[in-house]
């Protein structure tokens, strides 16, 4: 059945217009539109100039309820519609992103400043694709059975309830579609809460999947700061899965709260990841390698920013690295030429220069870059390389979220250097090696501590893998089945032989199972 059509924004102050696509303002609660019961708003800047892009309602503890009761109301039915007739909806969703595939990639280039051409050609499609996997993986969801003295042991994957989604600003619809995909194709409802500096394409993916016919409270947006909106939604008794992309404080704070009512949290955190060059590694590979960190002008979890060299092919490298660089072109994220734009907003730039300033200060040379483009003002930080920095500093320990790398080296040899360098952190997210001994990869990638080696390659993964990070990277893993797993509650149905003789065969096994205790 085709839904109503969404309501007419009531008056034009609940639309803006980003990058010429109009975007509704209000937060998307049981298939309505609807403005925060205060009337608040707060502003979304645009990273590129500073720029307001739309007053977004500013949702707190009313549209959190209102959003978790609508999820409630909508579970049954959804849980209940077969396999087929969900994975059709999602696939009719994915087929609305590919549609408005331009409108979504101008509007996140617009909110977040990532690359417009990576936005068209790479994390569009990868959004309507996390949707395709997830419907078709949920045809193909089965347990080979288990025979257990002629009982059939059979699991199954039911449906855990309404469940919360929170996103950071980094890859906004990238990571709303890598949870929305799978709750919702296990037959739980969401309630999505995305980035209050990155609130736009959430808004357009509740329309796409509107029109796509995802049926009223199925799925939900409240828009809003972390502690207004997003805490009263981790708190709601009517939550049953809590899946969090972000930083580890924020993870702490849900994590206590969900504690409270037992509630399964997934957490996919920060990392400080590190990429290992070994002397017998391709130079050229490992020196893109190195410089693919600053992709997203360095806002990536995965990114490996601690560059760890053998000493004997350290200069070579970094000749390699700096020749890259100066090849770089840093500017508006729209434009085809470049490769770094801006990061997303004066306040995280100033934490970034942070970093780079008490490095400086503790002894650290930037021998490329070091501070902001003055050039092109107020979010653009050049791309940076630091040097001379020990394992125990803060540069090297704690996340920056920005385009700046370390590099050290480690004695000619020395896995067991490399390697106690390179799980030296509380986090494991990632890493990275780059060797040509087949061998040495097998070895040193045994031995680090990480959801995610990448061996001469970097961010490559099949959705079927699993991701997520380890220590303070994350609890849980995402991906293929994991994803099932975690927005399902697991269910066995042992089944005892059936009809007379087997009948009679199941007693003798009860009476059997009774007498040995
Ligand atoms: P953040 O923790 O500040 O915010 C993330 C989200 O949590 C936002 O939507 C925010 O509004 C919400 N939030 C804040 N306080 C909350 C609260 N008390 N209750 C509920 N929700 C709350 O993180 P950020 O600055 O937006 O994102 C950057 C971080 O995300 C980095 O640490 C980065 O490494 C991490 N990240 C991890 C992955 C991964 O897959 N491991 C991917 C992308 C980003």
């Amino acid at each position: 059945m085709a839904p109503p059509a969404p309501e007419a924004p009531e008056n034009s102050s609940h639309t803006a217009t980003v990058a010429g696509v109009p975007v509704d303002t209000r937060h998307w609660i049981g298939g309505r539109r609807v403005a925060s019961a205060s009337g608040a708003t707060f502003t979304d800047d645009s990273p590129l100039d500073g720029t307001p892009l739309a007053e977004i309602a500013r949702g707190g503890a009313e549209e959190a309820r209102a959003a978790v009761a609508a999820a409630r109301e909508a579970f049954p039915g959804w849980a209940a519609t077969p396999p087929t007739e969900r994975a059709r909806l999602l696939h009719a969703v994915a087929d609305g992103v590919e549609a408005r595939t331009e409108d979504l990639a101008a509007v996140e280039t617009a909110d977040n400043g990532a690359l417009l051409r990576s936005h068209r050609r790479g994390v569009m499609p990868r959004v309507a694709h996390n949707l395709r996997y997830f419907a078709d993986r949920l045809l193909a969801l089965a347990h080979d059975d288990f025979e257990t003295r002629g009982h059939t042991n059979h699991v199954s994957w039911d449906p855990a309830g309404p469940a919360v989604l929170i996103t950071p600003w980094n890859a906004p619809l990238m990571l709303a579609s890598w949870k929305t995909g799978p709750a919702l194709a296990a037959g739980s409802t969401v309630v999505l809460k995305p980035s209050e500096w990155t609130p736009l394409t959430a808004s357009l993916f509740a329309d796409i999947a509107h029109e796509a016919g995802l049926p009223a409270g199925v799925f939900n947006v409240v828009q809003g700061y972390g502690a207004e909106a997003g805490a009263p939604l981790v708190a709601d008794p009517g939550v049953r899965r809590i899946s969090f992309t972000g930083s580890v404080p924020t993870a702490r704070r849900i994590a206590a709260t969900a504690a409270e009512r037992l509630v399964p949290c997934s957490f996919e955190l920060g990392g400080k990841s590190p990429l290992l060059v070994f002397a017998d590694a391709d130079p050229e590979l490992a020196a893109d390698l190195a410089v693919e960190q600053f992709d997203n002008a360095g806002q990536v979890c995965l990114a490996a920013t601690r560059i760890l060299v053998e000493e004997s092919a350290r200069d070579a490298f970094l000749g390699h690295i700096l020749d890259r660089v100066t090849k770089l072109t840093q500017g508006d994220p729209r434009d085809e030429a470049t490769d770094v734009g801006p990061n997303i907003h004066p306040r995280h730039v100033e934490r970034v220069d942070g970093f780079v300033r008490r490095a400086l200060d503790a002894g650290a040379k930037a021998v490329i870059g070091g501070g902001p483009n003055t050039a092109l003002g107020g979010n653009y930080y050049l791309p940076t390389l630091l040097t001379d920095v020990d394992q125990d500093s803060e540069i090297v320990q704690e996340e920056v979220f920005g385009p700046v790398l370390t590099l050290q080296t480690f004695p000619d040899g020395d896995e067991d250097e490399a390697v106690r360098l390179a799980n030296g952190t509380r986090f494991g997210l990632a890493a990275t090696l780059a060797t040509g001994d087949r061998e040495r990869a097998a070895r040193v990638s045994a031995r680090l501590v990480a959801g995610t080696v990448w061996v001469n390659c970097f961010f490559v993964r099949d959705l079927s893998a699993p991701f997520g990070g380890s220590r303070d990277s994350g609890i849980g893993r995402e991906g293929g089945d994991w994803s099932f797993d975690f927005y399902c509650d697991l269910k066995n149905t042992v089944t005892a032989p059936m009809g007379p003789p087997l009948l009679e065969r199941s007693r003798e096994l009860g009476e059997g199972r009774a007498r040995h205790g």
